[in-house]
């Protein structure tokens, strides 16, 4: 009986810790002032002591250190915080595209969402990239409207912007007081109250709001009750009986609608002159949902049937790494989100993607870059792990063995490369390990060993990250290198349906190789090489259908056009045979690629090119120049939008053509020119340029 009342009363516990969670995560254009949000409500959360600015380089959460130079967020670093017994994990996401992977890594973590928009700029086109990208994981937004402050700021054009560009419904909690046309404090709607911040905004206070304002208070109160009436028969119902609206109800009616994603409560301040974080806090405690309000989550076994994972601490172990954090001093931290049970530290856990054991050997809660030691971790949580060994990012953490794979995060495939050499030799190895460091922790740079020139490459999302990688291995790891011209990493792929045949056979005297197989090759949309297994009757033994597969994958590499990797195939092995004395795995090897490198030249072969979406802004005299310059580029030109006189120009380009961008944008608009650019797609090169790429086509 005892047992019975501890255990719900453990239950009990755990769904008022689960209920006060929030993991959430900061998006927003670059330069919006994300970092400024974060590092403020570190501190009104109590967790800093100092205010840090961005603009001086001591902002919490830019630990990396050419972040500080750059002033941009790259790595998305979990901080912790309290605020009103809500335990609050911040995951930051990056604002640049070059890291499209990182913001997609830590959506799938996420619950929640502030959008951070920009008071002067509006919804700028990074912002409906990643709106775009939180629509995918259904994850319920609050907008925070920052830089309130600043001359030209237009609060109610964002929240038009909201609804014409985000197509989303805003609804405005906020609105702004002015006092001698600056911007003084905020009219809390739910409360038709006034705030004002006082001592770098650790004062606040209200009061009754200036009596000019009331007829705009009443407008915007009314329309908030409207709206919610139309989803909300209980606040609908309130409203015809003229029954007072409490508070307490209208944040419940807000707090439903938002999670359904049928509204996005939209809040104002300014983050540098410390105005509505406090606010904005409420906000994301109040309307963002706790793990409870989730959907299950669910994973797979190793037979792809779907298993449930239970939102529960007495349930068995289980979590997602996403991301893999390295310090060369203290070695590796695996972040991870806790979806069910317990761990502690000093538990051997089971990596059911790569199918090994591993041990905790410390759990620790990241403050940005400090670590603050648990004991455990338990569902719902966001922490990191100290000790694992082979887990990178994307890979299922379980307890007791569970075989169970959460969804895997995809990774578009990197579209530059760049040869990379220590500039001293003997710095060779410590550069290895710098490289396969990085990698781990970023699934979007690889390296790769050319065989022909002795070459390394490493390869990325564009420009900017593989610079930004090389800096690191500077900073991080000590080791000064030399770097070639950026390459486009084109592929090849074929273009019809062939059977062809391999043989390896050398049967002169002493033990001789045996190996036949069949392989029928065919294109396919997946941008990989898909291996099935086909062979009825024992053509071939089992045990020599991974080589064959092994042959391939190793032919796969480097394609029959001009050497670059071949993707988009599907391979069935269909038939072959074998000789009982002969025959052995690397005879079958052989005969496997063979069969492929035949098959790739007989299926009429083609290159393909990574072709961006680029996203141009210019002001609009200059749009002309920019459009002729795009169609001399072959761009194709999806849309050309307009706001405020600045226009928007949608194009896809092969990235061949973007050599320097930054440098001719700047030229053909005196500057005032910016862009966007991300992989889109692989395309067929056309015929009339492939001299080019015989040649040398660097970026
Ligand atoms: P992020 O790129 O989105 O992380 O933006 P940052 O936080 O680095 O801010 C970009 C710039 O905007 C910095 O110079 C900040 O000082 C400035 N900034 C941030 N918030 C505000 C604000 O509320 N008002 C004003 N006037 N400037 C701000």
């Amino acid at each position: 009986m005892q047992a019975v009342m501890a255990k719900k009363k453990d239950d009990l516990d755990n769904l008022k810790r689960l209920q006060n969670i929030r993991n959430i995560g900061f998006i927003a254009h670059i330069d919006a002032g994300k970092t400024t949000t974060t590092e403020r409500v570190l501190f009104y959360a109590g967790r800093t002591y100092k205010l840090g600015e961005v603009d001086d380089g001591t902002a919490v959460t830019d630990w990396m250190s050419q972040e500080k130079e750059r002033g941009i967020t790259i790595t998305s670093a979990a901080t912790y915080c309290l605020w009103k017994n809500n335990a609050v994990n911040i995951i930051d996401t990056p604002g640049h595209v070059d890291f499209t992977a990182e913001v997609e890594r830590s959506l799938k973590v996420l619950d929640g969402c502030v959008v951070i928009l920009c008071a002067q700029g509006g919804v700028e086109p990074q912002s409906e990239t990643v709106w775009r990208q939180a629509d995918k994981y259904n994850i319920p937004r609050i907008v925070f409207v920052n830089k309130m402050d600043k001359i030209g700021a237009d609060f109610f054009n964002c929240v038009r912007e909201v609804r014409e560009k985000l197509k989303a419904y805003p609804l405005i909690m906020q609105l702004p007081v002015y006092k001698d046309d600056s911007f003084s404090g905020i009219i809390d709607l739910l409360k038709e109250k006034a705030v004002y911040f006082e001592d770098d905004g650790t004062k606040v206070s209200y009061s009754p709001y200036p009596q000019d304002m009331e007829t705009e208070v009443r407008k915007y109160k009314d329309k908030m009750i409207d709206l919610l009436s139309s989803y909300d028969d209980s606040i609908m119902e309130r409203f015809l009986e003229g029954k007072e609206m409490p508070e307490a109800k209208l944040i419940d009616s807000i707090r439903k609608l938002t999670l359904s994603r049928k509204l996005v409560p939209v809040f104002l301040g300014s983050a540098l002159k410390n105005a509505g974080i406090q606010l904005l806090l409420d906000g994301i405690c109040r309307f963002l949902p706790s793990p409870l309000d989730l959907k299950s989550v669910t994973g797979f076994d190793y037979k792809h049937n779907i298993r449930e994972i239970e939102m529960k601490t007495d349930a068995f172990f289980c979590g997602l790494c996403f991301k893999v954090a390295v310090d060369p001093y203290v070695g590796k931290l695996h972040y991870v989100r806790v979806y069910s049970g317990r761990v502690k530290a000093g538990d051997y856990i089971y990596n059911s993607t790569k199918k090994c054991k591993e041990r905790i050997n410390k759990i620790v809660r990241m403050h940005s870059n400090k670590q603050e030691i648990k004991d455990e971790a338990l569902c719902g949580d966001i922490v990191c792990f100290a000790g694992l060994k082979d887990t990178v990012t994307g890979d299922t953490l379980t307890g007791g063995n569970q075989k169970i794979i959460l969804e895997k995060v995809s990774f578009p495939e990197p579209v530059i490369s760049q040869a990379i050499e220590p500039k001293s030799q003997a710095n060779q190895d410590k550069l290895s390990f710098a490289l396969s460091r990085l990698s781990e922790g970023d699934p979007t740079f690889k390296t790769s060993y050319n065989t022909d020139t002795g070459q390394t490459i490493i390869s990325g999302m564009g420009q900017l990250h593989l610079e930004i990688m090389v800096d690191r291995i500077l900073r991080e790891f000590n080791i000064p290198t030399h770097v070639g011209r950026p390459q486009v990493a084109f592929k090849e792929t074929i273009t019809k349906k062939t059977t062809v045949s391999g043989k390896f056979i050398q049967q002169s005297g002493g033990k001789g190789q045996y190996g036949h197989v069949v392989l029928i090759l065919e294109p396919i949309d997946e941008g990989k090489i898909v291996f099935v297994n086909q062979i009825k009757k024992g053509a071939i033994p089992r045990e020599f259908i991974p080589s064959v597969e092994e042959g391939v994958r190793e032919a796969a590499k480097s394609g029959v056009l001009e050497g670059y990797p071949v993707t988009k195939i599907k391979v069935s092995l269909v038939d072959g045979s074998f000789h009982e004395v002969d025959s052995s795995e690397l005879s079958f090897q052989m005969a496997g690629n063979i069969a492929f490198v035949d098959g790739l030249k007989k299926a009429k072969p083609v290159l393909l090119e990574p072709v961006m979406k680029l996203e141009v802004f210019v002001p609009d005299e200059y749009l002309s120049q920019v459009i002729g310059d795009l169609n001399a580029k072959k761009a194709k030109i999806i849309s050309i939008s307009d706001k405020n006189n600045i226009k928007l120009i949608e194009s896809d380009v092969p990235l061949r053509e973007l050599f320097n961008y930054a440098d001719v944008l700047r030229n053909l608009t005196q500057g005032r020119g910016t862009y966007t650019m991300e992989p889109k797609f692989y395309d067929r090169v056309p015929e009339n340029i492939m001299h080019k790429i015989r040649g040398d086509y660097s970026l």
